[in-house]
């Protein structure tokens, strides 16, 4: 990667299977209305994704970088083509951004933090950055934050703490005083999730599940100690994201608050999506400050930095699924 160098932000599908009382509200029969034109064979080709209306005849097709179905529920998968490769450019000293998008109950949360049984994509990349920590005497800390209604909130610190977003002299954005663990294996790194996981559920008192309608940002840093020991180190980082589920207020019909937080939401999702069709679309101006989001993400994304997103659906949510998939091909390089 040479400083020149502006890589594209991947976008990728992941369909979800259906859950059991799905399945059977639907009598043991459900059907998907996602699938893939043609086969998706060689997973660096772009994938034509077809939405298929179940009340009415109506198809909308997208293009998007890969496509993971449900019967190909494999985490793993997803880690290896999409997340390892970015890898050892953290350790060069490159950025790097993985966004979970989609509506409430697609996958986000499953897909980027996983259950007690299955990893998900944090946990894969953790394990991968310790392991490779070891064999090049590099150390690797965490912080873990929440963006929520533009504040943004450090998931660390024993009571979920509101840290200030401070632009320095050089234009950086910075975020003051966010906690950093150190983490040594991944004993430690599950006790830190999981605290911060639990940070995300009751930090904001009076609010429910605040969790999916906050972003929730996990940073794996790392420092690596020069080649031949004397000269400055050299630290990268990789962003994990869960973001805030979109939602289509006509179909919602929030109020008050919800209505707010709502439209907070869907301005920060669009603002991003303005963001990366800027960077792969070679634009002169990528427009990082208009979200509080894009301006932290600033020095991981777009430059010398590398990101992927995967757009997660329910494959039995039509209008969801298009709303998804819309803005996220549009985020697309065209
Ligand atoms: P989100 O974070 O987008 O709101 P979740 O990750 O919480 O959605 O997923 C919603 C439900 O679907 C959860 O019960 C989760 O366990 C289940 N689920 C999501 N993705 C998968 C998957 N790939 N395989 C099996 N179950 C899944
Ligand atoms: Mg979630």
């Amino acid at each position: 990667m040479d400083g020149n160098f502006i890589s594209k932000v991947r976008v990728i599908v992941r369909v979800r299977p259906f859950l059991p009382h799905e399945i059977a509200a639907k009598n043991g029969n459900p059907s998907s209305c996602i699938s893939v034109v043609g086969r998706d064979c060689d997973p660096r080709e772009e994938v034509t994704v077809r939405l298929k209306d179940p009340d009415s005849s109506r198809n909308e097709f997208y293009q998007l970088d890969s496509f993971f179905g449900q019967e190909d529920n494999s985490v793993s998968r997803i880690f290896e083509r999409e997340v390892n490769p970015l890898i050892p450019g953290i350790f060069q000293g490159y950025n790097a951004t993985v966004f979970a998008y989609g509506a409430t109950g697609s996958g986000k949360t499953y897909t980027m933090q996983g259950t007690d049984q299955l990893p998900g994509l944090m946990a894969l990349a953790m394990s991968k950055i310790l392991s490779i920590c070891q064999c090049t005497a590099s150390t690797a800390e965490l912080s873990y934050y929440e963006v929520y209604m533009d504040r943004c909130y450090d998931l660390l610190e024993l009571k979920a703490k509101e840290i200030a977003i401070l632009d320095d002299k050089d234009g950086q954005t910075h975020l003051k005083g966010l906690s950093r663990v150190p983490v040594n294996s991944m004993a430690e790194f599950q006790e830190v999730l999981s605290r911060g996981a639990q940070r995300r559920k009751i930090a904001h008192t009076g609010l429910n599940d605040v969790s999916s309608r906050s972003h929730g940002v996990l940073v794996i840093g790392v420092t690596t100690p020069c080649s031949g020991g004397s000269g400055p180190v050299i630290t990268g980082k990789l962003n994990l994201i869960d973001l805030a589920g979109n939602e289509d207020n006509r179909r919602t019909c929030n109020e008050g608050i919800r209505l707010q937080e709502s439209a907070k939401i869907n301005q920060s999702l669009f603002a991003l999506s303005n963001v990366i069709h800027a960077l792969n679309n070679s634009k002169p101006r990528v427009p990082y400050r208009e979200t509080k989001l894009t301006r932290i993400l600033q020095d991981s994304l777009g430059g010398t930095s590398r990101a992927m997103m995967v757009a997660c659906l329910n494959p039995g949510e039509y209008q969801e699924s298009v709303h998804t998939v819309s803005l996220a091909a549009r985020s697309r390089h065209i």
